[in-house]
């Protein structure tokens, strides 16, 4: 199962992963973005390659 990780301290938090995750994996909450829906993750890559501040990795 992939599992999506946040580096919080690299995180500029712009929103592009809410963006472009097709599993809406990823939701803002308060002045966070966090991985809300884990288990939705298929493992597409698309916010670890999008993330502008690559603090995003996908663990298999
Ligand atoms: S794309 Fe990267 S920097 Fe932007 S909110 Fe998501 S994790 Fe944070
Ligand atoms: S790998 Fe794809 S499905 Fe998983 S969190 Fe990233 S964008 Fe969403």
């Amino acid at each position: 199962m992939p599992k999506p990780k946040i580096d919080s301290k690299k995180c500029t938090k712009c929103g592009t992963c809410i963006d472009v995750c097709p599993m809406n994996v990823f939701e803002k909450k308060g002045d966070k973005i966090i991985v809300a829906n884990p288990d939705e993750c298929i493992g597409c890559r698309a916010c670890e390659v999008q993330c502008p501040s690559e603090a995003i990795k996908i663990e298999d």
